[in-house]
């Protein structure tokens, strides 16, 4: 059997917590929880879940900083984000903070499964080809590698998006280890 996959709930109404957990450990998922946006961040970092179902209107931390936070940290966890009300705005929101995906309270539970199950396939089935490069990679410095071949950046054995500059410039870095640049303004 394949391995289980691990879902991370970050949501502060306890009985949706709880009708979640229920119907994705049905399905065989493992899940852990948060009920608030800081202890989400901390939870997506430590217990690298496989995907992330992540409320928007939370206590102390809001889903849109949480998704931005994580992503400005490289971290290409598939997310899906759950609005509380149909409005396009908080969906665009959403997406341009690096959320995969959304589904609008209340929604319909064979639905949100299926939403979960699509969005942890996509991720695994770019994750051989992701992986593979990461091996080959170069270490660069802390954590960062970089596979020249496949042109991608790594920190911590997970790709990171970088524009075309991004890269060259640190490409070019690598590669003049020892010198020290000034920025010029
Ligand atoms: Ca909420």
């Amino acid at each position: 059997m394949a391995e289980e996959k691990t879902v991370l709930i970050v949501e502060d109404e306890k009985n949706i917590v709880d009708i979640l957990r229920f119907n994705l450990q049905r399905e065989h998922y493992s899940t852990c929880e948060a009920y608030d946006g800081e202890d989400g961040l901390n939870k997506a970092r430590s217990e690298k879940p496989d995907l992330i179902l992540l409320d928007v209107m939370l206590p102390k931390m809001n889903g849109f900083d949480v998704c931005r936070a994580l992503r400005q940290e490289g971290d290409n966890v598939p997310i899906i984000i759950l609005t509380a009300r149909e409005e396009e705005e908080d969906k665009v929101k959403g997406l341009e903070t690096g959320a995969d995906d959304y589904i609008t309270k209340p929604f319909s539970m064979r639905e949100l499964i299926a939403r979960v199950g699509a969005n942890i396939r996509r991720t695994a089935m770019a994750a051989p080809a992701a992986t593979a490069a990461a091996d080959s990679a170069m270490p660069v410095a802390g954590d960062l590698s970089i596979n020249t071949d496949s042109h991608q950046v790594f920190r911590a054995g997970r790709a990171i998006d970088l524009t075309q500059r991004e890269y060259e410039l640190l490409t070019f870095l690598a590669s003049h280890p020892n010198k020290v640049y000034s920025r010029v303004d």
